[in-house]
């Protein structure tokens, strides 16, 4: 009998270990087939730094950064938003020429590789390039300094293929607070108001990352389009305040925006976060302090900054963390609003996420985590295409 009962504890142990196989390469089969099939969109990347700063070539499988065209292929990526981002220690008299001279760098990648990637400039574009084979390129401008007050320039950079523009980055201008600088305006001012009216005017997306919650608020009651937060994660997991609070992700969702989540570790995780905040050097003094930069020296800093982001030495986080901010995010502004806006190159980021190819790896914690196939289509590129059409106009 004894035998019986332990030949029959070992058949079940069998089953159970055999089935728990089957469900994870199951899923693991779903994940690809899935990941492969959805419309996949990345709102937020800063690769065009090392294609400018480090003379990167984005048609070669690289090991150094976290993305170019093999990469995102492989990662599924269909769309992807290049940043161009003036550092703010280009504010105010040389953001424009910085600005410029990234666009110029994501130009050069067009005209290297035009049959791989194509700049799109609105939701047709997009879904036209993408049913082509080819990467759709867009171009969101981070940092309103960009324009150095001045709508003209506004203009000329969405003639350029700009779709969206942060309205700060973590230096607070001369019309909108940032997040991470003094409030000077309590939000936006008048001339605020009315770059993000020229921005619906235009069909440009109005992107709230970065800025301040007051300015959050403002940009709410004045724009007349759903909005995005490109690459933005959630405060209530960790308390940085680069992050979205409940009520911002509430009133974003209520405007029908949507909220990219963003990778970087020091935005996912408490522990990292801290960590960061404890480490000091003359680098980050010149980040945190927003020191004045002779022009001269402009150049060299942002090429030292790049490098020291790129591996601050602190252990990194779960991967999971990463998917508690989408569940978050998920939970209170609704499965219609929250999409993926990685902040990759040259971030530190989640155990896992090393680079733009383990994209897949989120659509499988998903399913894991018990989201329908529908549910992760709409957030991994289906919901920011809902919104960007709603910008452009087509
Ligand atoms: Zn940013």
């Amino acid at each position: 009998m004894h035998r019986f009962i332990t030949l029959f504890v070992l058949t079940l142990l069998l089953i159970v270990t055999t089935s728990g196989q089957q469900t994870t390469t199951n899923i693991e089969r779903r994940a690809a087939e899935l990941h492969r099939q959805a419309l996949v969109i990345d709102t937020h990347m800063d690769t065009l730094q090392r294609v400018l700063m480090q003379g990167a070539d984005l048609g070669v499988r690289s090991t150094n950064g976290q993305s170019d065209l093999p990469r995102l292929k492989a990662g599924g990526v269909d769309a992807q938003f290049f940043a161009i981002w003036p550092d703010p220690m280009y504010a105010p008299h040389h953001a424009a020429r910085r600005t410029l001279q990234l666009i110029d760098a994501m130009y050069g990648v067009l005209n290297k590789y035009p049959d791989r990637i194509e700049l799109a400039r609105n939701a047709a574009d997009l879904e036209r390039i993408v049913a082509s084979g080819k990467l759709a390129a867009l171009m969101g401008i981070e940092g309103g300094h960009a324009i150095q007050n001045d709508l003209a320039l506004l203009r000329m950079f969405h003639r350029l293929g700009v779709t969206y523009m942060t309205l700060t980055h973590s230096n607070t201008n001369d019309w909108a607070d940032s997040s991470t600088d003094k409030a000077r305006w309590g939000g936006l001012n008048d001339f605020g108001r009315q770059v993000v009216r020229e921005m619906n005017r235009l069909g440009m997306l109005v992107d709230v990352s970065h800025v301040s919650e007051d300015t959050v608020m403002d940009v709410l009651e004045v724009s007349t389009k759903p909005v995005i937060a490109s690459h933005s994660s959630c405060l209530a997991l960790c308390n940085h305040p680069r992050n979205l609070s409940d009520k911002a992700l509430k009133a974003i969702a209520k405007n029908g925006g949507v909220i990219g989540i963003n990778f970087f570790s020091g935005f996912v995780d408490q522990k990292y976060l801290d960590a960061m905040n404890a480490m000091q050097n003359d680098i980050l003094a010149t980040i945190n302090e927003k020191k004045q930069i002779a022009p001269e020296d402009l150049d060299r800093v942002a090429a030292e900054r790049l490098k020291l982001l790129d591996d601050p030495g602190i252990p990194r986080p779960p991967f999971a963390r990463l998917l508690d901010h989408i569940d978050h995010a998920v939970k209170i502004a609704g499965i219609d609003h929250v999409g993926i806006g990685s902040d990759l190159d040259m971030i530190p980021t989640p155990e896992g996420m090393n680079d733009v190819s383990d994209m897949p790896k989120i659509t499988k914690g998903l399913l894991e985590r018990g989201y329908k196939e529908a549910d992760i289509r709409k957030i991994l590129g289906g919901n920011f295409l809902r919104v960007l059409r709603q910008a452009t106009g087509r």
